[in-house]
């Protein structure tokens, strides 16, 4: 058996549903078992759809909540044809009408809590989940769609729950793995409930940490994440197009990686793989043919090398000076507590004589928090910044250091952080400078790639017939290069 997960990129149009549907169809003989995310952005419509309603505007709730019908319809139009209207009337159409009732009832007072909050976002996966079974059976292929919140169990901590292992691994034993023998099991990520029934959600991007769930609980021979890269790449390619794809990383690279802003994974879904030594494959469900990364326990790979510049802009570097240096590690943990309460991780730690330096995103809680730090300390904060890292087995080593302090000395380089292994080197720069610096170190540390662990990037030849939904993404020209915008 293997997991097939698609991301909302890939599930975003009539188009990408017929590419995924005609993906899984190649692996039938593999027993798939799909997790799929919610169709495009609907996961952030269907927050801005909560906010408004919670902040009284019933109609703009209700605007947004039609355009999200609208769009799942005619999507499901494109891929069923006729067969759609009898479909959407008796499987779609009463979920939105659920969801509408909830945002009115938000609207009208009732309080909007994280627990309301996932009831509301789970309607993304819950929806995505049928359609793409139906369009499975539509293409002849014997599908069924399971509820994920009837298998997958979490904690209470609602946005951010936590899986509770066990209880899931023994449903999806019971369930999923039965199901599967004789039909292709459709899932959708990113949901659970806990144990008294109540909707949760996994965090932002969890349909990862679902498929890594569902491969461990079936003992999954592979799981497949389909997004809109071709696999993990040297560099983000919103950032800097071009980047070499990996062969193979290991899996504290990839939750390395993962951590520090290479999206494609979320760092959470490495753990229950890992655990069994399942491989993680990361393909690109627009360009099938290319083998994409596998994340096993030994890549090929000698330690040191660089494999990767990731980044994240939008960060505050925070300098806190203590006049005492014993009180230092009562306010670093008090500070820790208040961090993780908000979800919000510390990074690019640099610890100092009479005080410490350390990177986090820049959100409005921010000033809170520091409001709540001992008076006696000296605070600065410096906004605008983003993180850089560098990230591959061993590369915390003053050379990596030196070289990459000597490609950015052009830039204001404010903070640099060995990480807590050696598996990470960060630094900050103005948020300005961001393209520049990733530039300069991408030059630097893959001008001469070997072979064996990056592949070279596979641009689509000039011309090239594309599937019609690849239409609605700009392709940035690069000289007489094209390269695809991912
Ligand atoms: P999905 O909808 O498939 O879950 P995501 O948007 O969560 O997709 O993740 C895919 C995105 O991850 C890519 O479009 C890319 O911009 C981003 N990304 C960031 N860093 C990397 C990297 N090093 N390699 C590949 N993709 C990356
Ligand atoms: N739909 C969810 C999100 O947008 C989960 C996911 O895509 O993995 O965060
Ligand atoms: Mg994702």
């Amino acid at each position: 058996m293997i997991v097939m997960k698609f991301g909302g990129s890939s599930l975003e149009s009539a188009g990408a549903i017929q590419q995924a549907t005609s993906i899984v169809e190649r692996h039938l003989d593999q027993n798939p078992v799909v997790v799929v995310s919610a169709m495009g952005t609907t996961t952030d419509r269907l927050l801005e759809a909560a906010r408004s309603a919670a902040r009284g505007n019933s109609y703009a709730a209700w605007q947004q909540t039609e355009a999200l019908r609208r769009m799942h319809s005619n999507v499901t139009r494109g891929v069923l044809g006729q067969r759609a209207e009898p479909f959407l009337r008796d499987s779609v159409t009463p979920l939105f009408r659920e969801l509408q009732v909830l945002l009115v009832e938000l609207s009208e007072g009732r309080p909007f809590t994280p627990e309301i909050q996932d009831q509301a976002v789970s309607y993304g996966e819950r929806i995505s989940s049928l359609i793409v079974a139906e369009a499975l059976r539509h293409a002849g292929i014997h599908a069924a769609q399971v509820d994920a919140r009837k298998v997958i169990v979490t904690d209470e901590q609602f946005t951010h729950a936590t899986p509770l292992y066990w209880d899931t691994y023994a449903r999806l034993r019971r369930t999923v793995a039965l199901v599967a023998r004789d039909r292709v099991v459709v899932m959708g990520g990113f949901i659970g409930s806990t144990s008294t029934g109540a909707s949760t959600t996994l965090g932002r991007g969890g349909s990862d940490l679902t498929a890594s769930l569902v491969g461990a609980g079936i003992s999954a021979d592979e799981i497949q994440i389909w997004s809109d890269v071709d696999g993990m790449l040297t560099c983000d390619p919103r950032v800097f197009a071009g980047g070499w794809r990996m062969r193979e990383i290991g899996y504290e690279e990839a939750r390395e990686m993962a951590r520090c802003g290479a999206k494609v994974l979320c760092p959470t879904s490495i753990e229950p793989a890992m655990r069994q030594r399942i491989p993680i494959s990361i393909r690109n469900s627009r360009r099938p043919e290319i083998e994409g990364t596998r994340v096993v326990s030994k890549p090929r790979s000698l330690p040191g090398i660089v494999k990767c510049v990731t980044c994240q802009a939008g960060m505050s570097v925070v300098h806190l000076r203590v006049k005492n240096r014993g009180m230092l590690s009562s306010i670093t943990d008090g500070l820790a507590d208040l961090f993780a309460r908000e979800h919000v991780s510390v990074d690019l730690i640099q610890a100092r004589e009479q005080g410490i330096t350390f990177a986090v995103p820049d959100w409005p809680g921010l000033s809170q928090v520091l409001r709540k730090v001992d008076e006696s300390v000296e605070i600065a904060v410096e906004q605008d910044r983003a993180a850089i890292w560098l990230v591959g087995e061993g590369v915390a080593s003053d050379a990596t250091l030196k070289r990459a302090l000597g490609a950015l000395s052009a830039t204001d380089v404010r903070l640099i952080s060995q990480g807590s292994s050696s598996l990470s080197l960060g630094i900050a720069v103005p948020e300005s400078d961001l393209r520049l610096a990733v530039e300069a170190l991408h030059a630097e540390f893959f001008a001469t790639p070997d072979g064996e662990v990056f592949a070279a990037p596979e641009f689509a030849p000039l011309g090239a017939r594309q599937p019609a939904y690849r239409q609605s993404h700009p392709r940035l020209a690069l000289g007489s290069q094209v390269v695809p915008a991912h």
